[in-house]
């Protein structure tokens, strides 16, 4: 199989994390007779540096172009102090709208090799969790009609959520397409006891639901699911949720699983073309130190080759030697507690996956 890949290195960490993901990529490509070409585009602040925006056209121009994207990471301290329009994660959200990207995937699981990595209670742990969460990525409050206006008590603001049937048919029928390949149950979390977008989106992932018989639906309150991803987090499957909620319930699921720099995620749309990148920033406190862990880059990688390529084998082939680097003891500073234990780093860990390929 020849692929295009485009590279959004971005910022900080981004450089680091991405080459890794590429070698292994090009190992894969070598092992199993496919052929990656990639080509690198600028977003985010090095774009600012270079062009002076933070998406210039020709990234988006070749980003559509490519079979698919992966995306380190964009932002940092040197850009925050620039008006909202001209930051770096500008580009993201240009990029997402760009190639019509409405539903992002981010698998949570915990390792059984980190289990204690896990702030939960050891009878929890025990049990272990593998979910996957389904955030609406294009939609809602975040989206929404904004503004200042002078209000009953003075000066306020406003944020409003929209949602119509069809955003939330679309990402419905993601959640429950998802469950049927994994453990056949969608929990759908809203507000639906206040919100009117919660009842719309309620009735309509039910009506859709209907024609999968064989996937379980369960609706929860977003207060009860982030109580329930701490309490029990073995009993959810699937979860789809709003842009906002999918935001913060996404967050509480990573530190969950031992470390954000082991979770992996995929923005799709209707076509095959995504955009892969993992959950965590550019973290600039560890930049250019070849720190960084790279495994959820690499496990982003696993998950291109899976939406985009179909290439099913090969991606399990990259989960595999992640799960027996970290059985082996393989740790990057962010995962390697204990005594006696020596942290590897960003180009160690690569080195270590690439050896158990
Ligand atoms: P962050 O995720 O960059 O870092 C949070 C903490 O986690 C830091 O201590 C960092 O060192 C650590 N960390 C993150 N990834 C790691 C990895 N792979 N290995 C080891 N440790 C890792 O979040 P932040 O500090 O809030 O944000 C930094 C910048 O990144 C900001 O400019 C922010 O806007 C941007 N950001 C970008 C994205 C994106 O590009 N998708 C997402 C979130 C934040």
């Amino acid at each position: 199989m020849r692929m295009n890949i485009a590279l959004v290195k971005g910022d900080g960490i981004g450089p680091e994390i991405v080459d890794s993901a590429v070698q292994v990529l090009e190992t894969v490509a070598a092992r199993c007779g496919h052929s990656f070409a990639f080509t690198e585009v600028l977003a985010g602040g090095c774009a600012i540096d270079a062009v002076g925006i933070p998406l210039p056209k020709e990234t988006v121009d070749i980003c559509l172009q490519s079979d698919s994207v992966l995306l380190g990471a964009v932002g940092g301290p040197k850009w925050d102090g620039l008006p909202g329009g001209n930051r770096p994660e500008k580009a993201l959200l240009g990029l997402r709208s760009a190639m019509g990207l409405y539903t992002n995937l981010r698998p949570a699981r915990l390792y059984p090799a980190l289990k204690d990595e896990c702030p939960l209670r050891a009878d929890i742990v025990e049990k272990g969790f593998d979910l996957l969460m389904v955030r609406e990525l294009t939609g809602g409050i975040y989206f929404g009609d904004r503004g200042r206006r002078e209000g009953k008590y003075g000066p306020e603001a406003y944020d409003t959520e929209a949602y119509s049937v069809m955003e939330v048919e679309r990402i419905a029928r993601a959640a429950f397409e998802a469950a049927r390949k994994r453990g056949k149950k969608v929990t759908s979390i809203d507000k639906a006891n206040v919100l009117e977008t919660s009842r719309l989106w309620r009735e309509t992932v039910h009506r859709i639901g209907a024609n999968y018989p064989d996937v379980e639906l369960q609706d929860m309150l977003v207060d009860n699911a982030a109580m329930q991803l701490v309490r029990n987090p073995s009993s959810f499957d699937v979860v789809v949720t709003s842009n906002m909620f999918g935001d913060i319930l996404s967050d509480e699921a990573s530190q969950i699983s031992g470390s954000i720099g082991l979770l992996p995620s995929a923005s799709l749309g209707d076509g095959r073309r995504g955009l892969y990148e993992p959950i965590h920033g550019s973290a600039p406190d560890i930049a250019g130190q070849n720190k960084a862990n790279p495994l959820a880059t690499i496990l982003s990688a696993a998950m291109m080759l899976r939406y985009a390529f179909d290439l099913e084998d090969e991606a399990r082939m990259i989960e595999r030697a992640v799960d027996k680097a970290l059985e082996d003891g393989c740790r990057t500073a962010d995962i390697a507690r204990g005594e006696g234990v020596k942290a590897l780093s960003c180009t160690e860990m690569t080195a270590a996956v690439i050896e158990r390929l």
